[in-house]
């Protein structure tokens, strides 16, 4: 099968490479579409992220769907033939963690595509644990169920962020993970204001149903807001959040900055009492996001605008990194 490996800083390459069989309580997807991750676009031009550093060759992509072709011993639901939506994390499910039900903080958690932990799932062809794969109706498009990983990262910032109907919401950075913000901000009946420094995200903003978009000049005339999210990895966008926020307001941090420490105002937040969250991807959100677009709760199909075949993904990855040609998400289809 074929399998796209970084190979060095912007370097990739397609080499051939075994097809994995699945072990007990594991299915074998043929991957069909993977999202560039703005995680994804980061290892391949720094080859890090903060001590999470690339040893080449490593394959990247987490956000997939696929079509699960053969499944091993001991699972139970029949999948052969079922176009899956895939939770990129594996959790061990014995340690602290997993048993308060926090999985997503696993100690022994692999993540497609970490370096360090497992491979991505830019390949034809993945193991998954069944317990990771969430079957999604007949002649539901791989594309949409690729989006429901950054959809589940939304839906999980706003339970955390928690705004309550008609609350004043600020989504900083409408990238993928924003827009997604948006989406689910939208169901929990707040009022979102979506700012962006690119003027296509902005207009994309408005067209997935922010009440109000523009730049970040604009956000800042635009407050109080009862909740911020930031979802740019920018300190600049921090200190936004902070001033934007009324007293008693909500900061909840989505964005991976490129640096190792960031800050904030600490009399301002003192005197407002700002409540800040740190958001780790997502809990248990993917069958609730997926539920979402199925039943057409949300509509993300715009989120989607570029799609490349493998042989052209170093051209995806330029895309999404230079945010050219009003990219959001850029779709890899392997089949
Ligand atoms: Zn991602
Ligand atoms: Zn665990």
């Amino acid at each position: 099968m074929r399998k796209l490996v970084l190979t060095g800083i912007r370097a990739m390459e397609i080499v051939e490479a075994p097809q994995p069989t699945p072990g007990p309580g594991e299915v074998l997807l043929r991957v069909e579409s993977v999202g560039v991750c703005g995680s994804d676009v980061h290892y391949w031009k720094h080859g890090r992220i903060g001590d999470q550093l690339v040893r080449y060759p490593f394959a990247v992509g987490h956000e997939m769907a696929g079509t699960v072709v053969a499944q091993g011993e001991g699972v139970e639901r029949p999948l052969v033939g079922q176009r899956v939506a895939v939770e990129p994390a594996i959790s061990c499910g014995e340690c602290d963690q997993c048993r308060k039900g926090r999985a997503h903080t696993c100690r022994r958690l692999k993540f497609l595509g970490c370096p360090g932990q497992v491979e991505g799932c830019l390949s034809d062809f993945i193991v998954m644990p069944a317990k990771c794969c969430f079957p999604v109706p007949e002649g539901f498009s791989p594309d949409l169920a690729m989006l429901v990983e950054p959809l589940s990262i939304g839906l999980y910032a706003v339970r955390r962020a928690e705004p309550s109907a008609g609350a004043r919401v600020a989504v900083l950075g409408a990238g993928p993970i924003g827009c997604s913000v948006l989406l689910m901000a939208k169901t929990a009946g707040a009022h979102v204001w979506v700012s962006d420094k690119v003027p296509e995200r902005v207009q994309l903003a408005k067209a997935l149903g922010a009440d109000d978009a523009g730049t970040p000049e604009e956000l800042e005339q635009a407050g109080p807001f009862d909740v911020a999210i930031e979802c740019c990895g920018e300190q600049e966008a921090l200190d936004q959040a902070v001033r934007v926020l009324g007293p008693g307001g909500r900061l909840a941090v989505v964005g991976i900055p490129a640096e190792d420490r960031v800050s904030f105002h600490a009399h301002e937040v003192r005197r407002k009492e700002i409540d800040i969250l740190a958001i780790r991807r997502q809990n248990e959100c993917v069958e609730p996001a997926l539920r979402m677009v199925v039943e057409g709760e949300i509509d993300p199909s715009a989120m989607v605008t570029h799609r490349f075949p493998l042989e052209r993904a170093q051209e995806a990855f330029e895309l999404a990194s230079e945010y050219r040609d009003g990219v959001l998400k850029a779709a890899i289809h392997l089949a």
